[in-house]
C-alpha cells in the first residue's frame, strides 16, 4: 500500500508569482500577432485606444476592416 500520495509539500515560497506579465508573442510568435503588436490605434479616441491595447495584449485582438466606433458615443444617445 502506497501512502505517498499527496505528499508531496510545496517548500518554495509564493512571492513572486505574479512576477512576469501576460505576453501574448510567447508562445505565437506568428507574423500576425507580430503585426498586432507593432499596430499604433491612431484615431481613436484615449478609451478605445486603452481597451484595444488591452485586447492585443491578452490576444483578443481582432484586426478589423473598418474601426468601430467609440461605444461611449452609443452611450450617449
Ligand atoms: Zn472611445
Amino acid at each position: 500500500m502506497s501512502s505517498q500520495k499527496g505528499n508531496m509539500t510545496r517548500s518554495w515560497p509564493q512571492t513572486h508569482q505574479n512576477m512576469f506579465t501576460f505576453k501574448n508573442d510567447k508562445f505565437d510568435k506568428s507574423v500576425q500577432t507580430k503585426k498586432i503588436n507593432a499596430k499604433r490605434h491612431d484615431g481613436v479616441c484615449q478609451c478605445c485606444k486603452e481597451v484595444l491595447e488591452w485586447r492585443v495584449k491578452y490576444s483578443k485582438y481582432k484586426p478589423l476592416s473598418k474601426p468601430k466606433k467609440c461605444v461611449n458615443v452609443y452611450k450617449r444617445q
